[in-house]
């Protein structure tokens, strides 16, 4: 109403909750100085009610004021909506890669006054196989609860973030020793081994972990990540379902391990693979009577590699098929000129017997090579013929 004292308007925006949650006298403090020196200000204030309201307070010409009052609860609400989106993980509602960058920052500070932190990499086994079999509705849900588990199991200081996929990141600290943190990655080891249910159907879920420890394996946030994952890989490599502890040397293992995936593309092209035989003695007629075919890759910088030392990455790379597929060629090839009762022996690779077209494959190459199909002996491994039945499964 006309005549109503700024100071009974004011009163009022109180009693409604209509008021930044300042004392009133400090309020009416501030605005007397802002008229009082004729200044400008623009500010959005969070409302005792919840309301957000933008305040713009302008002088005017002839010494008086306007202050525009508008209500921006909407945008507001919208604008921190959009912020936590932007920093947790649609699916499991947890922190993302984005906000687990900002907390490794505040972690470096910590480091850097003294306390020892810990950086699990947490990553699921052979989730795809799930994914695959039971579609993505269910490998979400099972993300989802593993999400829950990991959220339960820690402390509320700490920080779990799902960075992709089936990877999860857990920061923990102040840490002692490397067993109280070898103690949490068994917890989770545990808690996530539990059997889960999606869907009506129950799953038992294997997990790796990669530790890094700070100040010992690294002290800033990218470094530490880099060597907790390289710890997950080998974590991964000696058989999942476990933990590692980042050492000094796995950085450089895992270079050259890279490199050898790089070479192994080009190997093959440049004539570096060759098969050596070992003959099969029949006792009966004390003859050769098979030979089997042996692959090698003469590697030009590490010499002569032996197949454990290069078919764990050619099968991580994808390489298996075309390796095996011109083993098979080579081996027809040599073995035709050999005298007409020996054969010639070769183990067959996973891939060769899961690929559907399995037996064409096998039957081109004899037609190519002209090579007698009764002197070629096919060896199924029982490690290839249960990791089939895996797959299948
Ligand atoms: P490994 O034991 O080596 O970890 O094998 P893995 O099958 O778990 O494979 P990896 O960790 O490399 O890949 C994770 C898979 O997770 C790849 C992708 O198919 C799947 N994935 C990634 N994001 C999602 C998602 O949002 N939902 C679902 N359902 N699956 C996802
Ligand atoms: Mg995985």
């Amino acid at each position: 109403r006309p005549g109503t004292s700024f100071e009974d308007i004011t009163a009022h925006c109180i009693r409604c909750g209509m008021a930044p949650e300042v004392e009133e006298g400090e309020f009416l403090e501030y605005v007397n100085k802002l008229i009082k020196d004729r200044g400008n200000a623009k500010s959005v204030c969070e409302m005792v009610n919840g309301r957000y309201i933008c305040f713009n307070h302008q002088p005017i010409s002839d010494g008086g004021w306007v202050s525009t009052h508008e209500d921006v609860t909407e945008r507001q609400l919208n604008a921190a909506r959009i912020k936590y989106l932007s920093r947790h993980d649609a699916l499991t509602d947890l922190p993302n890669r984005t906000y687990f960058g900002e907390e490794m920052e505040r972690a470096e500070s910590q480091v850097r006054r003294g306390e020892k932190l810990a950086l699990l990499c947490i990553d699921l086994d052979k989730f795809k196989v799930i994914n695959d079999t039971y579609g993505h509705g269910i490998g979400d849900e099972v993300l989802r609860q593993v999400a829950l588990r990991l959220k339960a199991g820690k402390r509320d200081h700490e920080i779990v973030a799902r960075m992709g996929g089936d990877e999860f990141m857990l920061l923990v600290g102040p840490v002692n020793s490397a067993q109280s943190v070898a103690r949490i990655a068994q917890r989770i080891l545990h808690d996530l081994g539990k059997p889960l249910l999606a869907d009506g159907h129950e799953f038992l879920i294997g997990t790796s972990i990669g530790i890094a420890m700070a100040p010992e394996d690294a002290e800033d946030g990218a470094t530490l990540m880099k060597h907790a994952d390289m710890a997950l890989y080998r974590a991964k490599g000696e058989g999942r379902r476990s933990y590692r502890f980042f050492k000094k040397g796995m950085d450089a293992a895992i270079r050259q391990r890279h490199k050898l995936g790089v070479d192994l593309r080009k190997a093959l092209g440049q004539g570096q693979f060759k098969l050596v035989y070992r003959p099969v003695l029949e006792l009966a007629s004390n003859r050769v009577s098979c030979c089997e075919a042996k692959l090698r890759w003469q590697h030009p910088e590490r010499g002569m590699l032996l197949p454990g030392q290069f078919m764990t990455i050619a099968e991580e790379t994808g390489f298996i098929p075309r390796l095996s597929a011109w083993a098979l060629g080579a081996a027809c090839e040599a073995a035709r000129d050999w005298p007409k009762g020996v054969r010639v022996a070769l183990k067959l690779s996973a891939s060769q017997i899961t690929c559907p077209r399995a037996v064409e494959n096998i039957a081109s190459v004899l037609k190519a090579t002209g090579f007698d199909p009764g002197r070629l002996e096919l060896e199924v491994s029982e490690e290839t013929l249960s990791r089939k039945t895996k797959t299948k499964l």
